[in-house]
């Protein structure tokens, strides 16, 4: 189950890029098509600032695609 447009092999440079964890500062590596990456310094997960959730607006997965990051009582605590 993967979007054909997100598709590695059609990946141009800049697919890969450095995000600021909003709690520590720490640099952290995503992929364009991460929805979300842990901060390795301070563990914090934060969503993909540079990710594009337009295709959630029609997809059909998108409620397995987005379901976890919605802001339900957590069960990991
Ligand atoms: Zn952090």
């Amino acid at each position: 189950m993967k979007c054909p447009g997100q598709d590695t092999r059609h990946w141009k440079p800049g697919a890969i890029f450095d995000a600021k964890c909003p709690k520590c500062g720490h640099l952290v590596e995503f992929f364009k098509d991460d929805t979300t990456r842990k901060c390795p310094n301070c563990e914090h997960r934060f969503i993909n600032p540079g990710m594009d959730f337009g295709c959630a607006s029609y997809c059909q997965f998108a409620e397995q695609c987005l379901g976890n990051l919605s802001p339900k009582p957590s069960k990991n605590g």
